[in-house]
């Protein structure tokens, strides 16, 4: 793709610098008053173009990273594969200012560089705007907007993209997806959750090469599947992860069971469902949540190949799928804590017994274990019986904390 460099003045482009966090003007202030470039560029402008509130913002800049950390006191470099300064304006709150990238076929003989396989591995050469336009990767992602002037630079005809709502790659996909196969995730959520239309080759190129998001660090796949799940279209996000042929490589084993047994299909469907539900209504989703859902159906088939050699032990049946899985994509141990007490509570709805209602809702995860156990007994009629009963017991051990509080006020105000 070549195109010239459009800008658009404010009454062509129709953002309103209003929707900008005051926060990035003081920073992009302080760049250009020392004599540095700085727009405001990515998800952001994206996001305000569509008509949807930008999650954070992003500055690019021709200052280096050492440059950017003299300018502000409260800067950290982080990142090693892509040099990344945080500037800090309070101790929670942060923007990424990144330094324009140089152009990759300069370098695509660079053994550090690009792996054998032509993933981008390391990427901290510099460059020009320009440059950096073409290194992102859809257009829509590549607008940069200057708040000095108001102008809008487009090298890509990204704005002319967002207005047909086209989801287009800025390089060919044979190359734009071997760079970062990561790349073929975010064209499925970005389709999913911005209601685009990718265009054909954006499409179809990832069926033929989705077996390249194995050359993705387990660590990266992690968040990367955790951003589809939540963004709030996750059942559409997974069924597309599955027609593009992607799913099966990131979750080898509970891929197979899948093809044998469609009720796993159904529990996925409904828990992504229940999980969309959750994140439209602004309620906290735990990220553990969606991966025992995943890896269910793999832990069950160990749990009874363990169970016919007599040895079943449940610790030792999570660990060996979670080791598996990790070859794929890595849980960090916090998350899985939670699978585990998600799992392993599991057997425990089965038992109505007065005690062991008390031991199961004094866990501290026992609403996500219900949850889970709640959406199991979807697909499963011999559960449903369970399920109900458990769902009288959460409505009355509410109502009798109403009483309790409302006793309570009322003692309070006879004294
Ligand atoms: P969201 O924040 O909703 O995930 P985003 O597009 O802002 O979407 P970020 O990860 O915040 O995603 O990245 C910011 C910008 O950096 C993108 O808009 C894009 O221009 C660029 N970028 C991010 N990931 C890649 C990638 N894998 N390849 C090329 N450019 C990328
Ligand atoms: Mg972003």
């Amino acid at each position: 793709m070549k195109k010239k460099l459009e800008q658009y003045s404010i009454s062509d482009h129709g953002i309103s610098l209003k929707d900008i966090d005051p926060d990035v003007f003081s920073i992009s202030d302080s760049l250009i008053s020392n004599g540095y470039q700085a727009f405001v560029v990515g998800g952001c402008i994206r996001d305000i173009l569509l008509g949807k509130k930008p999650k954070d913002f992003d500055i690019a800049t021709d200052a280096s990273p050492q440059e950017i950390c003299k300018l502000f006191s409260r800067a950290k470099i982080i990142g090693r594969r892509f040099k990344i300064v945080h500037v800090y304006i309070s101790e929670e709150k942060y923007f990424e200012v990144t330094t324009f990238r140089s152009d990759v076929k300069k370098r695509s003989n660079d053994k550090k560089f690009k792996t054998t396989k032509g993933m981008i591995k390391r990427d901290n050469s510099f460059g020009s705007i320009s440059q950096d336009a073409f290194r992102r990767d859809f257009t829509i992602n590549s607008l940069y907007l200057d708040l000095d002037s108001g102008i809008l630079h487009d090298y890509v005809n990204g704005l002319e993209d967002i207005k047909a709502k086209k989801l287009r790659l800025i390089k060919k996909p044979s190359i734009s997806y071997q760079e970062d196969p990561v790349r073929m995730l975010r064209a499925i959520r970005f389709e999913s959750k911005l209601n685009l239309t990718p265009t054909t080759e954006c499409k179809e190129s990832i069926n033929k090469m989705s077996h390249l998001i194995n050359n993705v660090s387990p660590y990266r796949l992690f968040d990367e599947i955790l951003k589809i799940a939540h963004s709030g279209k996750g059942e559409e996000g997974y069924k597309k992860l599955r027609n593009h042929n992607l799913f099966e490589f990131l979750f080898p084993f509970t891929n197979k069971i899948l093809e044998k047994n469609e009720i796993y299909n159904q529990f996925f469907i409904l828990a992504l469902r229940n999980t969309d539900l959750r994140i439209n209504d602004g309620l906290h989703v735990n990220p553990s949540f969606i991966y025992a859902v995943f890896l269910w159906p793999y832990f069950l088939e160990l749990e009874k190949k363990y169970s016919d050699r007599n040895t079943s032990n449940i610790e030792e049946v999570f660990n060996q799928t979670l080791k598996m899985q990790s070859k794929y994509i890595a849980i960090p141990d916090f998350f899985q804590q939670t699978i585990f007490t998600i799992w392993s509570l599991q057997s425990s709805f089965l038992n109505l017994n007065r005690r062991n209602i008390q031991y199961l809702t004094n866990f501290s995860k026992f609403r996500a274990a219900y949850d889970f156990f709640h959406i199991r007994s979807l697909v499963d009629e011999d559960l449903k019986r369970y399920a109900d009963e458990w769902f009288e017991i959460q409505k009355n051990i509410k109502s009798k904390n109403l009483n309790k509080n409302k006793n309570y006020d009322k003692r309070r105000k006879r004294k």
